[in-house]
């Protein structure tokens, strides 16, 4: 989740991970690599995302806070209607990149109920000529269906970087074509949740949810250390 708001109380204090150390920081927090800013990395547009930036996350399989490329383990943030479409929405992370990003996301650390509201009300032009901000209406593509609604249950999965398989669903007469991580014929180990649902949120058909008490009855061996 990109949709961190600097404005939540405790964000800045949240310790960082040696391998965002050098990342841009805006407000005491960590600008994703895939969020969307100026040419002055220290100013982002919360909630959007970059366009190329995410292109990039999903065809050399880089992390979408810190951009480096995964590694052994690869966490996954999903919702119940992403595994029954059996499509991850947002890229892979770290796992401690992971981790400092479900903390500092007011959606996510459950601190907010619903998806930032509307992401478009700070795209305004700033003064450098050499700014991309110029062209953003172009070049920005979050999936909007998100916009201020409640939010859903989410999920926490870890993936070995051998299953992290990334394909395009390419939609159709009531869905956009979109680019995930293919859950299909893949184990999601270490699930967890990591929030529960909104009132008023889609609660229907929570397989994960099933999943995770099944495990808990019959142990999951394989589950990383
Ligand atoms: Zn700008
Ligand atoms: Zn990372």
């Amino acid at each position: 989740m990109t949709n961190h708001d600097p404005t939540s109380p405790g964000d800045a204090r949240l310790p960082i991970p040696d391998r965002l150390t050098d990342a841009p920081r805006s407000g005491g927090m960590v600008v994703p690599y895939v969020t969307l800013s100026h040419r002055d990395r220290t100013r982002p547009v919360w909630g959007k995302m970059h366009a190329p930036a995410t292109r990039r996350v999903w065809r050399h399989k880089l992390c979408q806070i810190c951009g480096q490329p995964l590694t052994d383990w690869v966490v996954v943030y999903l919702r119940p209607v992403d595994y029954r479409r059996a499509l991850a929405l947002e890229p892979g992370m770290h796992p401690e990149c992971a981790y400092y990003s479900a903390s500092a996301c007011p959606v996510l650390a459950g601190r907010i109920d619903r998806y930032h509201p509307d992401p478009d009300r700070h795209l305004a032009l700033c003064g450098d000529r050499l700014c991309g901000c110029r062209i953003w209406q172009r070049v920005t593509d979050e999936p909007t269906e998100l916009t201020g609604q409640p939010a859903e249950a989410w999920y926490e999965a870890w993936l070995p970087l051998s299953n992290y398989t990334i394909v395009t669903d390419h939609g159709n007469d009531t869905t956009p074509p979109t680019t995930g991580v293919d859950l299909r014929h893949v184990r999601l180990r270490r699930l967890r949740r990591i929030r529960d649902a909104a009132p008023g949120a889609d609660e229907a058909m929570d397989l994960l949810a099933a999943i995770i008490v099944g495990r808990q009855l019959f142990g999951d061996p394989d589950d990383p250390q």
